[in-house]
């Protein structure tokens, strides 16, 4: 196993299939329009794999699919039943906004996907509209309700809580998770890139929805874990577990072990990481497996980054980067780089 300089393992790849995405939402794309990562720059599904082979020769046994919106990659399933046939990859999981899964739940399952995390941040109709500015809160709803009947077990739900906005629905959406046989989990709003309209006034913290909880449910209790899973977990009175992630203000960048490929083959080390390294180009050149990994290797084991807790120490914070920047290196985006 190789580790980095804080002994963090690599172990945790997220591989964005695509940049593209049917929702606008206002703390990830509020733009309506994007510059996109050139067609012919996208990896193809056998190099997809092949990089993943990479990754497992030196230890990652966990791949998360995203992006952008990964089912609106033509043909996921096709990549799924590849990866899932890679034994070392004991997790395969994927996030989506669920807008597509009604359609494809049964499809990704059989391909071999194990687990899949939704997109859910309100359960109005009219505010999912101002918030993603599209219309298909139905279809997300429906798409939750159909991985069960697929077969999924293990879900989770991902609410971004932003103060202001749907920081009254905690309770609601734990509700809607005990009915759908879901964890959820709540996500503090970060500053990453894309989030151009950040402010801290908006960030609804951990301490705010305990608080906001234990008024509605009465004493919560922390669930003792040894993990590398960003969120931490909770139990409610009746029993119910829930997550949050406190990566803007209790961030866990001492235990993290994700790394990101972007859909055209730039890996990141971190989510607020400026650099990446280009292994598209390594694959393209026709670099061996050896060469490519020798490219690998070095960069983990140097790797100190700490981007959230470093942004905790900013004094007057503001969105980390601006839309000028974002629309010179696209690369910047989360949803190029997946959340
Ligand atoms: N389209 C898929 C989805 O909606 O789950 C996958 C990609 S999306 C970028 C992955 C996750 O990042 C989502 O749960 C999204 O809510 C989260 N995310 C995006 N911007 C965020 C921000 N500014 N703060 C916190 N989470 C964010």
């Amino acid at each position: 196993m190789i580790t980095d300089t804080l002994d963090r393992p690599l172990r945790n790849l997220r591989v964005s299939v695509t940049d593209r995405c049917n929702l606008r939402c206002q703390y990830c794309m509020p733009e309506e329009e994007y510059v996109w990562l050139p067609r012919e720059n996208i990896l193809h599904f056998e190099e997809i794999s092949a990089l993943v082979d990479m990754f497992a020769d030196l230890g990652v046994d966990r791949v998360r699919l995203t992006g952008g919106e990964p089912i609106l990659r033509r043909n996921l399933p096709t990549l799924v039943r590849m990866l899932s046939a890679k034994p070392r990859i004991r997790d395969l999981a994927m996030t989506t906004n669920g807008i597509l899964l009604a359609d494809h739940a049964r499809d990704l399952y059989e391909a071999g996907l194990h687990r899949v995390t939704v997109s859910l941040d309100t359960l109005r109709p009219e505010r999912f509209r101002r918030l993603t500015r599209r219309d298909s809160h139905q279809k997300v709803l429906a798409g939750i309700e159909a991985t069960t009947r697929a077969g999924f077990t293990g879900l989770k739900l991902d609410t971004v809580v932003m103060r202001g906005v749907n920081d009254d629905e905690l309770s609601e959406l734990i509700e809607y998770g005990k009915r759908v046989s879901a964890e959820v989990r709540f996500i503090e709003y970060m500053d990453v890139g894309g989030a151009t309209l950040w402010a801290m006034d908006k960030v609804f913290s951990r301490t705010a929805m305990l608080e906001r909880l234990a008024r509605h449910y009465g004493p919560i209790e922390p669930v003792t874990e040894e993990s590398s899973a960003p969120a931490d977990r909770f139990t409610l009175p009746d029993g119910t577990v829930f997550g949050i992630i406190s990566s803007t203000t209790a961030p866990f960048c001492r235990s993290c072990d994700r790394s990101r490929l972007t859909a055209d083959g730039m890996w990141y080390l971190c989510l607020y990481a400026k650099e990446g390294t280009d292994l598209r180009r390594a694959l393209r050149s026709g670099a061996s497996r050896d060469e490519i990994k020798s490219l690998i290797v070095p960069t983990w084991q140097r790797r100190a980054d700490r981007g959230a807790e470093e942004r905790l120490g900013v004094r007057h914070r503001t969105p980390l980067v601006q839309i000028g920047e974002l629309r010179r290196d696209p690369h910047l985006e989360m949803h190029t780089r997946g959340g």
